[in-house]
Formats: structure tokens, C-alpha cells, sequence
């Protein structure tokens, strides 16, 4: 590889590059992503109408071969690109890092950025100048003080978009009629609860939902994780899933390639899957519940969910059986297990995540005031309870119930949605929550050995990135590290900004704190090991 190949490429200068992206804001919305690599490739080649560099044969390449989609035609979303376009493009070429560097600029300037964050030469940075006639929805200092005063669990019931731990929820409602007795929205362990009634209230539309999430300076497109109705409602009841389709068409037209995450005790009609799977940028993902749970406790109809599990499995959408709740002494016989692994194993489920029970006092009161028995085990305020005997039995039984299937036929089993999410979309991508970082707590169950592989190899984040994501919180002057494998703030932040730099980062930010345990545990299993 020799210099003077590189210095052919004028995409390799910032001021071409950031005069080729104001041209291109003429020509947006792009209704052919190609068009963008073609202005890219014109500009590398410059003058010279002989040009035939390497990677110039890579970028024509992306076009010919439309590299950009997939072959059901929906778009290879922007994180996957670097795996799935750019790396492969690099091997075949033989491209040189700087190389390599231009051709993802060039796959990103076929990208749309709409809102306040985000371009080809900085996906992760506030923009420095609006887009033509874009007014967010309220200044980006307010929108962080409805943040910062969001409840424990990071909900904001004010600004209806929040930042918590399985991504960003953006809410239309709030309340949800399906009544399960241990639902922990219920009886206000946030700042409001359900407003005091199971029925939805508090309504926003949909086009006014993706608006504030547009606006809102810890959203990023194609990259932050979103979850409709996350923790506030059912996206797929009847008086939300009109508002539920709307944001998830509306975030589609924009061009966003987001992953989206719905969890459902509900279920959806053949009609409604279609209307999911004609989607071509949005990254979906149904998160589809059944844990065994007795119907005095979980009332939805339990063989109207199981018929949904089993045709969404069978349609184009990334589908995860959720083994959740599970409740010791309410669904843990190993007949109630065995059950569950039968249910699975008989729908095709290729991908579950196991969850615990969140429990707190006053459900005790409520599930005695219904008369229901109490499910067993010491409970610690906003935390699941799974014990490591249950976890054990659940694996056992999974063993017999799969003994008759190859091994590479069994399904992914993982103790976490963020890591299901990513293996359910083949393992392209570390987890977006980084849980990698403590393998032997969080990657012991049935995590494929690639999924393990990309985790492993996540890439390590440049000072520059943090710095961007450090403005976006209004904290420019937050001292960091980044060294052993994780990026470690030095000043006070709280858990949610660092959920915020983490799941842009796809790697583990630590509190000093939490980077000296992490040290003294892998010195004290160096010792046991010795
Ligand atoms: S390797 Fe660990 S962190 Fe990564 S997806 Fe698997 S279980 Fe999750």
C-alpha cells in the first residue's frame, strides 16, 4: 500500500468533506441512498477520468451491487454497515485504513440525519447548524431537566420520551388495562405511576411523539436503541396501536434505521404482522411474554399470546420469546418450567431472554388484597429477582426438553434483553448494554460463541466520540479515561447519562467506583486461578 494512493482521494479532506454534505442537503430527503455514494465516488475521483483505485472499485461496488439493502429489500441499518458492508469491502479490496475510513464516510452520507444530532463526519454529535425550517419541539436545556427529573427508573411522565435502561421509551399514553397483579407501574413506584387508572390516559400522537424524540439531545439516529411504550403501556393494545403503527411509519419515512423494541402480553392479528414487516428502515424487534404464570395473576389471554408468538416467529420480524416473570413460588415447579421450554420449543423460538420478578411492598398489599399467594424470595427495590437454583433448574429442564435437537438448532437463551436484541439480528453487533464486560454473570446461559466473538472485539471509542456525547449532556468539561476495556468518568454523573454514553459508545462506561470493583475482582480471581 503505498502513500500516493491514499492522497488520490480528496474524501480524505475535512473541508471536502463537509462541502460535499452541504451540497447534499439540497438533494434531501434521498429517495435513492445510492445517489450519495455515487457524489461520493465522483468526488474521489476528482478531475481524473481514469481513476481505478481500490477503492474506488469498493465504492462502485456498494452501488452495483446495492449493498445499501438487503435482498428482501429493507435497508441495512447503519450500525450493521461497518460489519456487513465496509469490512467485508475492505478484505476483498485490500483497502488501507484511511481507505477504509472514506468508504464508511461515504456509506454514511446515504444515511438521513433529521433532528437536532447526527451527520456523515459526526453521526454522534449535536449538529452545529439546524436542518432548513427544523424547529425542535423545546430547547435541549429544558428537555435534560425533564430527564434529570425523571423517576427512578428514568421515566419522564412530563416529556413522554426517556432514557432507561433498554434504550429510549417514547410513550403515547400511559395506563394499561391488562391488569397483571405484579405489574410494578401500578401502585407508584415512579413519580406517578399510572396517574391512579388502568385505562390509558394522557394521550400524545404519534407524529408529536417522534417530533420530541427528534428533539431530544440524547437521541440519536440509527444508533440509540428506542422501545415503544417501554415501561408505561401495551403498544399493541387496541387504544395504542394506531399511535403505535403511525410512530413506527412515520420514524420509517424519515429514513431511520433505529433498533425498536415492543414487549407484549398482547397480540396482533396476520393483518397488523404485515403491517410491521412492510417497514423498510425501522429495525424492529416484538418481544412476545409467556413465563407459565397463573391466570389469577397474569390475566391475558394466554392461548390468544401463544398463537401471536407462534405466527410472528413464523413472519420477517426479529422475534424474542421473553421467559418473564419468573416468580419463585408462583410459576417455578419444574412442571411450570417444563411447560414453558414445551411452549417454546413447539413455536420455533430461536431467541429467549429469561427475566425475574421486580417486587416491592406495595404489592403485597395489593396481591393480598386479591387473595393470591405471595411469590417467594427477598426482593431489593427496583431489582429482578431470578436466584441461581431457579436459573439452574430452568437450564436443566432445557437440556431434556431440547435433548432431541442438534445443538446447533437450539435457541439462544440470554439473561438479557439488550443482548437477546442483538443475537436475534445474528450477531453483528457487541451489546448495546455492554454486559461483556462481567462475562461470568451475564454471558454463563446459551450466547452463540460469534455473539461472544463481536462482544469481545467491540471497538474501543476515540476521545472525540465521548467528547461529543459529553456536550449532549452539557457536561464539556467531564474528565474521562479510556483504558481496560471500558471508558471510566471521573466526575459525578448519574445512572442514566452513563446508560446514555454507553449505549452510543456499544461499550462499558464505568464510575470510578465501579472501575476500582472491577479491578479488585479480576485480581481476586487471578489469585483463585493461582
Ligand atoms: S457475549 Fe455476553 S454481553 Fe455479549 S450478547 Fe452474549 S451474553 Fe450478552
Amino acid at each position: 500500500m503505498t502513500s500516493s494512493t491514499i492522497a488520490e482521494s480528496s474524501l480524505t479532506d475535512p473541508a471536502v468533506r463537509a462541502g460535499l454534505c452541504d451540497r447534499l442537503m439540497d438533494l434531501r430527503p434521498l429517495t435513492d441512498p445510492y445517489l450519495a455514494v455515487e457524489v461520493a465516488r465522483q468526488t474521489h475521483q476528482g478531475e481524473s477520468a481514469t481513476v481505478n483505485t481500490r477503492l474506488d472499485k469498493a465504492l462502485a461496488a456498494v452501488i452495483r451491487d446495492r449493498m445499501l439493502h438487503e435482498a428482501s429489500g429493507r435497508r441495512v441499518p447503519f450500525l450493521k454497515t461497518a460489519s456487513r458492508i465496509v469490512a467485508p469491502l475492505a478484505a476483498t479490496h485490500q483497502l488501507a485504513p484511511a481507505e477504509v475510513e472514506v468508504l464508511q464516510f461515504a456509506v454514511h452520507l446515504s444515511f438521513e440525519y433529521p433532528g437536532i444530532v447526527g451527520s456523515p463526519t459526526a453521526p454522534l454529535a449535536l449538529k452545529s447548524d439546524l436542518d432548513p425550517g427544523y424547529q425542535p419541539a423545546m430547547p435541549l436545556r429544558q428537555i435534560l431537566e425533564s430527564q434529570r427529573a425523571a423517576g427512578p427508573d428514568g421515566l419522564n411522565t412530563s416529556y413522554l420520551v426517556s432514557q432507561m435502561k433498554g434504550g429510549m421509551s417514547v410513550d403515547m399514553g400511559i395506563g394499561c388495562p391488562l391488569m397483571c397483579a405484579y405489574c410494578y407501574r401500578r401502585e407508584g413506584d415512579t413519580v406517578d405511576g399510572y396517574l391512579g387508572s388502568w385505562k390509558p390516559v394522557e394521550f400524545i400522537e404519534a407524529d408529536e411523539a417522534v417530533e420530541r424524540l427528534l428533539a431530544h439531545p440524547w437521541f440519536t439516529p440509527h444508533v440509540t436503541p428506542i422501545g415503544l411504550h417501554m415501561s408505561t403501556s401495551e403498544a399493541f393494545i387496541p387504544q395504542l396501536w394506531p399511535r403505535t403503527l403511525q410512530a413506527l411509519q412515520r420514524m420509517d419515512a424519515l429514513g431511520l434505521t433505529n433498533r425498536v423494541s415492543c414487549i407484549t402480553k398482547y397480540g396482533l392479528s396476520d393483518q397488523q404482522i404485515a403491517e410491521l414487516e412492510a417497514l423498510r428502515n425501522v429495525d424492529l424487534d416484538i418481544n412476545i411474554c409467556y413465563a407459565a404464570m397463573p391466570e389469577s395473576v397474569e390475566p391475558p389471554n394466554r392461548a390468544k399470546r401463544l398463537d401471536f408468538l407462534r405466527r410472528a416467529l413464523q413472519s420477517r420480524l426479529n422475534v424474542l420469546a421473553y421467559y418473564r416473570p419468573i416468580a419463585e413460588g408462583l410459576n417455578t415447579t419444574d412442571a411450570h418450567i417444563r411447560s414453558v421450554w414445551h411452549t417454546f420449543k413447539k413455536a420455533g423460538a430461536r431467541v429467549v431472554v429469561l427475566g425475574g420478578l421486580k417486587f416491592s411492598d406495595d404489592h403485597v398489599n395489593s396481591f393480598m388484597s386479591y387473595g393470591l399467594p405471595l411469590p417467594a424470595g427477598s426482593f431489593t427495590p427496583g431489582k429482578k429477582l431470578l436466584t441461581a437454583d431457579t436459573e439452574r433448574r430452568i437450564m436443566t429442564i432445557f437440556d431434556e426438553v431440547y435433548a432431541d435437537v442438534p445443538e446447533p438448532d437450539r435457541p439462544a437463551v440470554l439473561k438479557r434483553s439488550s443482548c437477546g436484541r442483538v443475537v436475534v439480528r445474528g450477531s453483528y453487533l457487541p451489546d448495546y448494554n455492554a454486559h461483556h464486560d462481567q462475562p461470568e454473570t451475564n454471558c454463563r446461559l446459551r450466547c452463540p460463541l460469534t455473539q461472544h466473538a463481536v462482544c469481545a472485539s467491540a471497538p474501543t471509542p476515540t476521545p472525540e466520540l465521548v467528547r461529543h456525547l459529553l456536550a449532549r449532556m452539557q457536561r464539556p468539561f467531564t474528565r474521562f479515561t479510556i483504558a481496560g476495556g471500558a471508558v471510566t468518568v471521573h466526575d459525578d454523573i448519574d445512572p442514566f447519562e452513563r446508560t446514555f454514553l454507553r449505549q452510543n459508545l456499544l461499550y462499558p462506561v464505568d464510575t470510578e467506583q465501579q472501575a476500582a470493583t472491577k479491578i479488585s475482582h479480576t485480581l481476586n480471581l487471578a489469585e483463585v486461578a493461582r
